[in-house]
Parts: C-alpha cells; sequence; structure tokens
C-alpha cells in the first residue's frame, strides 16, 4: 500500500488511493515527505494551542498537481471551528497586546530562523502540494521568511507622535494600538509567501489571528504555523483552520460577521475580495485586500530587446504563470515587434515541463483542473479571434510530464482588446503579443483594465522612463527589470487589485490603529 518516488531526495511514503476512495483518520500518518522534521506534517487545526480535528471530525483530500494523486487529509472546518478560533483569539489579544514589543519581537525572530533552518523541508512540502519547481519553492521559503524578519525588526518601531504643546498645560500624543483580532484568508498560488506577509506584521503590531489557506495548499501553511509553535508563540495569538473550497465561504463568513473580527487580510481574486468588503461592511472591519492582476509589460522601440525577452521569461514563467503580479499582455512597440517575437519564440522553446521532483523542470504543472480548462478557454478565444498561436497551446503529457495539469508555454501573437485574456488573467504559461504604434498608445493601452497590480516596461530614453512611470496606473512599476517583489517595499494594488500595502515601514500598520490621546492639566 505505499509508493516509493525518489528523485531529488523528494521520497513519498503515501497510501495508493486511486478515484476519491476516502482515507480513514489513520492513513493520514502514513504520508511521509522524507522530512528532517517528520511533525511538519500537519493535518489537524491549530487552535489555542491545541491541534484538533474539525468539530464535525470531517476532512477532505489533498492532491499532488503533477499527478493528480490524493496524499494527505485535512479538517474540512466549519463556521463553529471558525468561532472557536475566534474565541481562543479574542482571549489571546489582550496579553499578547500588552506583550513588550522586544518580547514579541524575539518571538518572531525566533520564528524566522526556524523558517530557514527547516526551509528545505518546507521547500519539499510546498512542491508536493503546489506542483512548483524545487528551486521556485526554495526561493518562495526565503522570501517569505524575510517578511518574518522584516516585521520582527518592524515591531520594536511602531512610533506615535508627541505634538507640539498647544494650550498651556495640555499634552497631545499619538499612539498606534493594534486593531484586534485579525481574520487572514489566503490563495495556493504562494502557499507559504502570502500568509507569512501577513501572519509576520500581525503579530508584531500585537494582533492575534484566525487564518485560512487555501483549499490546495494547507500542509505548507500548517507546518508554518507549527514552527510558530515551536517559536514561542503563545497559545490562542495563532490559529489556523482548513477548508475545502464548498465549505469555505460559510467558514470565512463567521468571521466576516463576527464583532470582535477587527481586520481582514486577504489575498485572492477580486470576485472573493468584493463579497469580504461588502459582508465587513456591517461591522465596518478594517480591510487588506491584495487582489487579482492583469499586469502590462511594455517594451518600448528604444528597449534593449534581450534584457526584455529575458525579464519576461522571469516575470511571467514563475509559477507557471500563476502569479498575481506575472504579466498577462505584452505590448510590443512596432519597429522591435518581430525581433523580439523571434528572440521571445526562441527562448521559449528552451523552457522545459515537468514535476518538482526534476532538478531540471522550470514549468511545473498547472494546480488543478479548473486552472487548466481556464487557460485553454483563453487560448481558444484568442485564437478563434484572430491570434497567431506561435507555441504551445496545448496540454503536455509525456513520459516526464505525466500529469493531467501541464500546459505549454504558449505564444500568442495578434492578440487584440476583444479577446478574453485581455480581461482576465490567465493563470498559466501563455504570453499574448499586441502590438502598438506610439508611446501615448502603449500607455494608454496598459493602463485599458480595472486592475492596478504590477505594471512593466522596458525603454532606455530617460524622458520616456520618467513619463511612463508616472502615467502607468499599478501599485508596482517595475522598468527594466522583471522581478520586483521584496519585503522592504510596498506591495499592493490600485484600482480593482484592491487597497493595502504589505511589506516595508508601511506594511505593520494595516494592522494598526491611531488613537490621539489629550492629557489636560487637573
Ligand atoms: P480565490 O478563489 O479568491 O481564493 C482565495 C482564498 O479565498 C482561498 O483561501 C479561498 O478558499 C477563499 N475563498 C474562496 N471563495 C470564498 C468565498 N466565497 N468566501 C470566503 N473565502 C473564499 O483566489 P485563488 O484562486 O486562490 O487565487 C488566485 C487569485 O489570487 C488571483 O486572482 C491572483 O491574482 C490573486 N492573488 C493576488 C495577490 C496579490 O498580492 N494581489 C497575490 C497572489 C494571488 P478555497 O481555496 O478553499 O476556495
Amino acid at each position: 500500500m505505499t509508493r516509493l518516488n525518489a528523485k531529488d531526495g523528494l521520497v513519498l511514503t503515501v497510501p495508493v488511493v486511486t478515484g476519491h476512495q476516502d482515507f480513514t483518520g489513520d492513513t493520514m500518518t502514513l504520508i511521509s515527505l522524507a522530512l528532517q522534521r517528520a511533525d511538519l506534517v500537519r493535518t489537524q487545526n491549530f487552535i489555542a494551542g491545541q491541534w484538533r480535528d474539525a468539530g464535525l471530525s470531517a476532512s477532505y483530500n489533498v492532491s499532488d498537481p503533477a499527478t493528480g494523486e490524493q496524499f494527505a487529509r485535512v479538517p474540512d472546518s466549519t463556521a463553529a471551528d471558525a468561532h472557536d478560533a475566534t474565541d481562543a483569539a479574542q482571549n489571546a489579544f489582550e496579553p499578547w497586546r500588552f506583550t513588550p514589543a522586544r518580547e514579541r519581537a524575539a518571538i518572531l525572530k525566533r520564528w524566522h530562523a526556524l523558517i530557514v533552518e527547516h526551509s528545505e523541508d518546507l521547500a519539499r512540502l510546498m512542491s508536493r502540494e503546489q506542483g512548483k519547481p524545487m528551486p521556485e519553492s526554495r526561493a518562495e521559503v526565503l522570501y517569505g521568511a524575510a517578511y518574518v524578519e522584516w516585521f520582527a525588526e518592524e515591531a520594536v518601531r511602531t512610533y506615535g507622535d508627541i505634538i507640539p504643546e498647544q494650550v498651556r498645560g495640555r499634552k497631545m500624543m499619538v499612539v498606534l494600538e493594534p486593531v484586534g483580532v485579525v481574520a487572514v484568508i489566503t490563495p495556493w498560488n504562494f502557499p507559504l509567501a502570502m500568509i507569512a506577509r501577513k501572519l509576520a506584521p500581525a503579530l508584531a503590531a500585537g494582533c492575534t489571528v484566525v487564518a485560512k489557506p487555501a483549499e490546495d495548499t494547507p500542509l505548507t501553511a500548517l507546518a508554518l504555523v507549527r514552527l510558530a509553535e515551536n517559536a514561542g508563540v503563545p497559545a490562542g495569538v495563532l490559529n489556523i483552520v482548513t477548508s475545502s473550497r464548498a465549505a469555505a465561504p460559510a467558514l470565512v463568513n463567521d468571521w466576516i460577521i463576527d464583532p470582535r473580527v477587527r481586520k481582514v487580510s486577504f489575498t485572492g481574486s477580486t470576485e472573493v475580495g468584493k463579497l469580504l468588503a461588502r459582508g465587513s461592511a456591517d461591522t465596518l472591519k478594517k480591510l487588506s485586500l491584495e487582489l487579482g492582476g492583469n499586469a502590462p509589460f511594455v517594451v518600448f522601440d528604444d528597449a534593449d530587446v534581450d534584457a526584455a525577452v529575458e525579464g519576461l521569461v522571469i516575470s511571467k514563467f514563475r509559477n507557471s504563470g500563476q502569479t498575481c503580479v506575472c504579466p498577462n499582455r505584452v505590448y510590443v512597440q512596432d519597429a522591435i515587434h518581430d525581433v523580439f517575437s523571434e528572440k521571445l519564440a526562441a527562448r521559449m522553446k528552451t523552457m522545459r515541463v515537468g514535476p518538482a521532483t526534476r532538478d531540471e523542470s522550470q514549468i511545473g504543472p498547472l494546480i488543478n483542473e479548473r486552472a487548466v480548462e481556464k487557460v485553454e478557454r483563453h487560448v481558444k478565444d484568442a485564437v478563434s479571434k484572430g491570434a497567431a498561436l506561435l507555441l504551445g497551446g496545448t496540454r503536455v503529457r509525456n513520459d516526464v510530464a505525466n500529469g493531467p495539469f501541464y500546459f505549454a508555454p504558449t505564444l500568442l501573437a495578434n492578440a487584440t482588446a476583444d479577446m478574453m485574456l485581455f480581461g482576465e488573467e490567465t493563470f498559466g504559461p501563455v504570453v499574448p503579443l499586441f502590438r502598438f504604434a506610439t508611446e501615448a498608445e502603449g500607455v494608454r493601452a496598459a493602463n485599458d483594465t480595472q486592475f492596478g497590480l504590477a505594471s512593466y516596461f522596458y525603454a532606455r530614453d530617460v524622458g520616456r522612463i520618467s513619463r511612463v512611470a508616472e502615467l502607468l496606473q499599478a501599485g508596482i512599476v517595475g522598468i527594466n527589470v522583471g522581478a520586483v517583489s521584496t519585503e522592504v517595499a510596498p506591495f499592493g494594488g490600485v484600482k480593482e487589485s484592491g487597497y493595502g500595502r504589505e511589506g516595508s515601514r508601511r506594511g505593520i500598520e494595516e494592522y494598526m490603529q491611531t488613537k490621539y490621546v489629550c492629557l489636560g492639566s487637573s
């Protein structure tokens, strides 16, 4: 009943399951990813410092996107579990809030050290449930860890103000205080980084947390919480519940309607973000919404074409194109369009599709069948409306990429604004090339979307760089660079990509509220 999958040291011992056969509770313990710390594989909720099953003992399967094989079961939690988590977080709030900032910082620093120490285990877990190649998982673990370290350092710097005396004998102070219990809801595409960059500032600020990771990728988040427990985060300060997609709305709704939850920090689709914003209106919660992107990547005729090709490849194909900041629309100015297209096609032909278990894989599987169907729909629609398919366009299945969710790196030319891929994130390894003639036209086209998360452009003329950077409607602008995310800079969008910023010195204030204290002379 066990299967061995030994490659790249990623050894799995799992019960062999076909179709939708259910595991029994005990078989969950058979999961072994040859991790140095087997106890990082957690398959229970963590509430009030206890690992426990969902109240109704329901559970759901976690699948490996490389094969479609189910390999673990985690709790399928309900509103009652969410409520228990809120009770725990509420009870833990006062003591945590009044824990000196230095002590909170010390716990976060220990957590950071543990994440780094166990980064290989975390990367293996992540690749197993999410599918991304191991180098990407390793990089994501360190990227997520960097937010924990950063906010450990920021915890001791949440300064307020002393206002110069305006009326004799009257002292005026401004203090920042933690908002209270925070609900954290995260997507599957960056299973560690997305949750780390919410938990770290929330805990640093003195908030307590109830969290729900995505259905597809609960194990990395649970492992991260295990390390937080080991670092000494007190019971009730950090609580996490998992659920299937079907159960998520009811579970999250319990937090949305609960007046004790004072803040929702959400990363995910714009559609769900809007639902949460509407629901939060009744209790007027503070919100951070990191939502969908539809990033333009504009290559002007004065660009270094080779650098632009490389920048696009780095930016577009990370995580198989399943990244909120990855270019979705690529605009190339007339004079360099054809040479750019040829060089990009040549570069894309070198990309290797395969599972995380192979060192040479660069494009892993997409997350699930829904994701592949969306990519197929976009490609089919584009071709039916006149796009030229220059590369790819179909699923890949062979001896190496031997699973249902692999999609070939795809290049489309003659893309136009009436195509689905113009208006929505494709979230797959598809590059559509749009042509434009003038600088003004390129900027107009880039901004022609309701989204505004990341944008990129390549140019060398200084005047153009300064004009275009100012005109792009996006929270993040990359100029002559394809990878921009870092804990030291503010990450977030404008327009329907949401509001709030993660990282940077501003990130912690998302979890704090301002109090003005006026002290008269008695
Ligand atoms: P999603 O469907 O919106 O899901 C995100 C989270 O919300 C998951 O935990 C999901 O749980 C939960 N959820 C889904 N429906 C819900 C509902 N009706 N009520 C309450 N919670 C609900 O997004 P996704 O498909 O996981 O992630 C991809 C999207 O995230 C893309 O649009 C991408 O651009 C965006 N994203 C944005 C950023 C950013 O920083 N701006 C970063 C990464 C990703 P289940 O998994 O159980 O459904």
